[in-house]
Formats: C-alpha cells, sequence, structure tokens
C-alpha cells in the first residue's frame, strides 16, 4: 500500500486552491495526464527564470529578453472608436528612451486602474523592436514600488497551455509546494552529502523558487538530485521485474543441435562471425535452468531473423514451442516469407496469427497450438490475445522491443511456463538508453554486415530541385531499378502522412505510369500485402509509402531510397528507412530531400547521415543533439519515459544507479530495511508502484 505520508502528493489537483474542474482540465492538458496529481504538477520544473536583480535603462534593454524596468507612465493611447478591436496602447518612458505597452482586448478600466498617468510602475515582460520602436507586448507583471518590493527578484517561468498562464500555474506550484510532507531520505546518505545534494523536497523548493538562474538548469544540484531519484526508481522497478522473472525458475532446454544444422544448411550462405557468435549466446542460455532474458542488438540488415529462428530450432528440437512476434502486420508476413522455406526444410511447423486470421481459419491455427502441432508462431499483437494458448511456449521472440511496452512482454512470457525471451532491436541503441529501457538484460551484438553489402550513396538535396529527382527516378525505372519513396510525416496523424503520400503517388503515377504503387498504414492488411509483393516481384517499380515500410521490408532488389522532408524524420528512422536498400548486390542510393533553408541542428543532422552507415555511431549522435525520446521514435508517442532526467546530460550517471540498485537489491529484496521502506516512497512518487506488487507476486 501507498505510504500515508504520501496522500497528499497524490491528490487531484483540485485540492489546491484556486484549482477548480475548468483549470483541472487546462492541466490535464499540460501534465499529459487525465487526472493531473499534486505531485505531477510538482514535477513540471521551470523552463526559464525572470530576472528582476538586474533593471536595464529602456536604452539597454535587449530585445528578446525579459526584463524589469521602472517607468513613467505617460500616456494611453485607446484603439479609436471605429477600430475597436485593435490594440489598446499605454506610452511609458524612463530618462534613457520610451516604451509602447501593447494590451490585446483589455478592459479600459482595468489598465487605467493598473498604469495611472504620471506615477512610476515596475513593468516586466518580454521587449521586442516593433514598427521602429521599443514595445511590450501584454507584460508578465506590472507592480507598484510596494509591490515590487514583495516580488522575489528571481521567478520561474514555466511551460504552459492555452489558457493556463504564468500567474495560475505559480500559484498553484506554491499551494502544491506547501503539500510537501517530511520525507524519508531514500538515496544513500553518504553519496548524497559527498555529491552536496539536496533531499528531494529541498530540490523541488529549490526548483520552483530559484534564487539565481543558474538554480534551475538542468546540471544544477536541485534538478541533478530529481533526476537521479528518477533514474533509481526506474532501475529499481526494472532490477524488482528482472528479480520476478528470474525466481520463476527456468527450464533448461537442450538439444543437439540437428534441426538447427538443417535451418543452417538450408541457407544460401554462411553465417557471420557475430551471428555465430550470438546463436552460441543463446543456446548456452536456454540450455541453462535459468530463465534467458537476452537482447539481440544489430544494425538493420544484419541478419537477426534468421539468427532468431535458429534459436527456435533449438527449443522446437527439444519439442516445445516459440513465439516470434513483428510490431507490424507487414513485418509479420515478412518474417514468415523468410522463415517458411528454411522451416520446411528442417521440419519446423509455422504458422502465423496476425489481426486478419478470423473465425474459422483462426480457431483451427488455435487448436493446433494448443496440440503442440503448431512448433512456431509467427504474429502480431493478435499473440496476445486470452485464447492464444500454447501447449508449451518455450521461446518468445520479439521484434524491436521499444514498440512493445514492458507489460505486453510480460503477457507473452506468461503464456508459458518460464518462457526465455529474446528481444530483436534494429534500432541501434546506445548503451546508456539500453540500460535504461531494458535494465540489465544480456546483450548479443550484430557488428559486422552480411558479406557482399555495397555502401549506400547517400545524399542531400534541396526540394527545390524535385522534378530533377523525378526525372533521375524516371531513368532509373525506365533502367529495371525498383525504388522507395517515403513521404513525409505532415503531422503526427496516420490520417494527413496519408494525403502526402496519396497526393504523391497521384502526381507520379501520372509520370511513370502503372510501374507506381502506394503502400500505407491504413490499407487493409491484404491490400498491403499485395502491394508488398508487387514490389517484391519487380511488378510495380516505385513504391510510394509512408513509414509502414520503416522496420524490416526486405526487397534486395530495391536500390534506391527517397525520403521527402528528410529533415522531420529522427535521425534513427531515416537510417532504418535507408536500411531498406543496400540489401542486395546493385549498388543503392539515398536521396534525402529537405526543405531550405535548415538550421544548424537539421544540417548537421542530415550530415551525419550522410557520411555514415555505422547505427550507433548515428544513434549516439541523435541522442546528443535531440534527446532521448526521438531516438527511440517515442516522443510522438508521448512516452519518452522520463519527466526530470534528461539523458544527454544525466545519462552518465546510469551506471552508478544500476549499481546502486542491484546492490539495494542484493541486501534487501523485499525493500524491508528502513532504506528500502524509504524507497517505497521513490517508487510511488515516480509511478513505479507496479513494480511493488511484483515483490509480493514472489
Ligand atoms: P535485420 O537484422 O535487419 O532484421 P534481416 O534478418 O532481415 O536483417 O536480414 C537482412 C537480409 O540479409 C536478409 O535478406 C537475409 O536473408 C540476409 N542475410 C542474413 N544473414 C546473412 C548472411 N550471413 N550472409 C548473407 N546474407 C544474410
Ligand atoms: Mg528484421
Amino acid at each position: 500500500m501507498r505510504p500515508l505520508v504520501l496522500n497528499p502528493l497524490f491528490a487531484s489537483l483540485t485540492s489546491l486552491p484556486g484549482v477548480g474542474p475548468k483549470l483541472e482540465t487546462l492541466y490535464a492538458k499540460l501534465l499529459d495526464r487525465e487526472t493531473p496529481r499534486v505531485i505531477d504538477l510538482l514535477l513540471h520544473l521551470p523552463s526559464g527564470v525572470i530576472d528582476r536583480r538586474a533593471r536595464p535603462k529602456l536604452n539597454e534593454v535587449q530585445p528578446g529578453q525579459v526584463v524589469t524596468v521602472s517607468v513613467q507612465v505617460e500616456e494611453h493611447r485607446p484603439p479609436p472608436r471605429h477600430r475597436p478591436r485593435a490594440p489598446y496602447r499605454i506610452l511609458v518612458s524612463d530618462d534613457t528612451g520610451t516604451l509602447m505597452l501593447t494590451y490585446f482586448s483589455a478592459r479600459p478600466d482595468y489598465l487605467e486602474k493598473l498604469l495611472p498617468v504620471g506615477e512610476t510602475r515596475y513593468v516586466s515582460g518580454t521587449a521586442e523592436f516593433y514598427d521602429g520602436m521599443l514595445q511590450m507586448v501584454h507584460p508578465d507583471r506590472v507592480v507598484d514600488e510596494k509591490g515590487f518590493a514583495s516580488l522575489p527578484l528571481v521567478e520561474p517561468v514555466y511551460p504552459l497551455t492555452e489558457g493556463l498562464g504564468l500567474g495560475l500555474v505559480r500559484r498553484a506550484m506554491d499551494g502544491a509546494l506547501g503539500k510537501l510532507p517530511p520525507l524519508p531520505e531514500w538515496q544513500d546518505e553518504a553519496w548524497v552529502s559527498r555529491e552536496r545534494l539536496p533531499p528531494f523536497a529541498d530540490a523541488l523548493r529549490a526548483l520552483h523558487r530559484p534564487h539565481e538562474p543558474s538554480d534551475i538548469l538542468p546540471e544544477s544540484l536541485a534538478w541533478t538530485r530529481l533526476a537521479y531519484d528518477e533514474l533509481l526508481a526506474g532501475q529499481l522497478a526494472l532490477a524488482l521485474v528482472r528479480a520476478h522473472m528470474r525466481r520463476q525458475a527456468g527450464r533448461g532446454t537442450s538439444s543437439e543441435g540437428h534441426m538447427r544444422a538443417k535451418v543452417l544448411k538450408a541457407l544460401p550462405y554462411a553465417l557471420t562471425h557475430s551471428q555465430q557468435q550470438a546463436l552460441d549466446d543463446i543456446t548456452t542460455d536456454l540450455a541453462k535452468p535459468q530463465r534467458m532474458l537476452r537482447l539481440l542488438q544489430g544494425d538493420v540488415g544484419s541478419g537477426k531473423t534468421v539468427v532468431a529462428l535458429t534459436a527456435a530450432a533449438a527449443v522446437i528440437e527439444a519439442g516445445r514451442q516459440a513465439a516470434f512476434m513483428a510490431p507490424t502486420e507487414i513485418l509479420a508476413r515478412q518474417h514468415l516469407k523468410t522463415i517458411a522455406p528454411l522451416a520446411e526444410a528442417a521440419g519446423i511447423r509455422v504458422a502465423i496469427l496476425t489481426g486478419r486470421e478470423r473465425g474459422p481459419a483462426r480457431k483451427e491455427i488455435l487448436d493446433r497450438l494448443v496440440l503442440g502441432d503448431i512448433d512456431l508462431l509467427v504474429g502480431t499483437h493478435a499473440l496476445f490475445q486470452d485464447d492464444v494458448v500454447f501447449h508449451d511456449l518455450a521461446l518468445a521472440v520479439v521484434d524491436e522491443q521499444h514498440r512493445f511496452g514492458v507489460h505486453q512482454r510480460l503477457a507473452l512470457t506468461q503464456k508459458g511456463d518460464a518462457v526465455d525471451v529474446l528481444v530483436l532491436t534494429a534500432t541501434p541503441i546506445p548503451r546508456t538508453l539500453v540500460l535504461t529501457y531494458f535494465g540489465d538484460m544480456d546483450i548479443s551484438e550484430l557488428r559486422e554486415k552480411p558479406a557482399g553489402r555495397q555502401p549506400i550513396d547517400t545524399r542531400t538535396i534541396p526540394l527545390d530541385r524535385l522534378q530533377d529527382v523525378e526525372d533521375a527516378i524516371g531513368r532509373a525505372i525506365a533502367e529495371g531499378k525498383r525504388a522507395y519513396w517515403v513521404c513525409p510525416l505532415v503531422e503526427e496523424s496516420e490520417k494527413s502522412d496519408l494525403a502526402a503520400a496519396q497526393q504523391r503517388y497521384d502526381e507520379l503515377r501520372q509520370k511513370f505510369g502503372d510501374k507506381v504503387d502506394l503502400v500505407h498504414g491504413q490499407m487493409k492488411g491484404a491490400d498491403k500485402d499485395a502491394a508488398m509483393a508487387r514490389f517484391a516481384s519487380g511488378q510495380s517499380q516505385l513504391l510510394i509509402a509512408t513509414t509502414v515500410i520503416e522496420v524490416g521490408v526486405d526487397v534486395p532488389e530495391a536500390t534506391i531510397m527517397v525520403i521527402e522532408h528528410a529533415e522531420r524524420f529522427g535521425l534513427a528512422q531515416i537510417h532504418q528507412l535507408r536500411g531498406r536498400v543496400g540489401r542486395g548486390t546493385g549498388k543503392s542510393t539515398c536521396l534525402l530531400l529537405y526543405r531550405a533553408p535548415l538550421g544548424e541542428t537539421a544540417k548537421a543532422r542530415l550530415a551525419i547521415l550522410r557520411d555514415s552507415e555505422d547505427g550507433f555511431r548515428i544513434a549516439e549522435e541523435d541522442l546528443r543533439l535531440r534527446g532521448e525520446g526521438d531516438v527511440l521514435g517515442t516522443r510522438q508517442s508521448g512516452s519518452p519515459g522520463f519527466t526530470v532526467a534528461r539523458l544527454e546530460m544525466h545519462g552518465k550517471y546510469l551506471g552508478a544507479v544500476r549499481d546502486d540498485a542491484a546492490l539495494v537489491l542484493s541486501r534487501d529484496p523485499q525493500l524491508q530495511t528502513e532504506r528500502g521502506e524509504a524507497l517505497r516512497h521513490l517508487l510511488y512518487l515516480f509511478g513505479k508502484d507496479e513494480a511493488i506488487k511484483l515483490i509480493r507476486a514472489g
């Protein structure tokens, strides 16, 4: 149960003075939570400050900066009668210059009281040059001498949402700070004092009531403290999940390897050294009586599927079953296509289960599955459904893991007795992120590409030259080449992506005729397959697509990848897309079309892609340039995973945090010591209390 002292922090925001149901809806939006609680507000940290310590003269004011000036009110200029919607302007001055205060749809009587002509007032806000003069639109604060004396000299500024102004948020924040109960210290006391980190509650107070602008920087001691707390909560939760999985004793599955040998014999190529190594790691794990939790990490095209299949062969040879789960239907079908001939050669019985298998067909699969007449079931999320029951599931292979949540991963492993888990990820995840997202999973890496791969010639081209690009594609098609054309993310919705793709398709189809085809996420499964099949067979040669082709699609004959508005994609995402070409023997090209002009960061990002094909390097750079959410492509879906911690800044603590979590649990697996009890508070505060249940579940 949640420690009682935390109750005030878990009360809804309406428990704060001045927050009613109407504001609550706005906070729900701001804090991205249906019923925001006091703790959610407290963890909404400032994005800047208003610094009133320096009070520049008007001729010293830098446009664009938040300033506080002491001025004399000169003149009110209400909107002319025939234009009541024009702004209300008030001219103020000091002995060095003048400033125009501008208000839109303000009440005149209010402004006359606020800024009486002839009086001195302190005005804060952002000044800009407009129409050749210094202006300030809707000053943040206007106070008299007495009011100024009572204002904090440094005041925080928060990310806001429409309808929720700074004043309201500050007031609510004051109320929230007042609710902070005395909390036990959950960090190692010696460490905290050595690092001079403040206690949790003090850190919050320091951030929300700064004395210096530097107090609210992510590298400040206060922010670092909270980030460390958040990281520890995350690592502790992962460690608890892992301990829970480990406690459910594993089952050793050993095989002599003749089925695996058959699969390998059916391959038209030899495994690379690192594929062989990964396979050895996995078969060793499988044979052990502990559960396997292994991440197979390999850049696009490094050949993870074959490794997974050969691993499955080991458990199947022992008479048990394997599941292979992909994030999309296209991918599931493609895996099936790759796997089916190899499986047949080895005598493995394979079936597929996605949202498309329905009625009698689905029932037949389920019946065979529970009888053990299917050895390997390939599929999508459909594998999670309750009525999917295995005879004896031994191995779950999960492709592109980060698209699935932790609870989904658990759901699949609960379909068998001590299921071993192999996670495949093609997004080369920097080490720091592996730690955060997967905890201390064992890792196998495929560092080399299969032999015979050619480098991809990557070029960046401004969209002004679209015509030339289209002409070049036309020539390529005439020569019998095959190309993907990926359309931009217009907004964060599939619908608008689709409109852009549809439009490009219509245009190119007119130009190049029926060699052009279209595939997108809203198409019916069968239509998608048909489009992919036409492209794979060469019947169509130019495939217009939304990002549905992002992961895993494998057509070795495709040698050209065009990405429109490349500047709108994440680096890792483009790298994935680019990995769709360069898979065969033909020389491949990737054209990154961008809308000019590009900002510095955007330029740097595209340059990395142009200059490197090393997915690990690209991912690290992406992390550095943009922050963690984008690397995993999770920012859009709203689950960057962290509220406070910034991995580009605080990621360096992850190793220490992980060791700390491991140490704590080795000494106190039930979190029952004094520090253990304190850590329970931490888990609740950062929403990791699910993990606490696992302690009891044993
Ligand atoms: P990814 O790691 O991106 O999932 P895949 O498993 O889809 O890569 O493999 C990409 C392509 O490389 C497939 O066509 C596969 O048949 C081929 N491949 C895999 N391993 C090798 C190898 N050792 N030698 C040559 N080709 C290979
Ligand atoms: Mg793959």
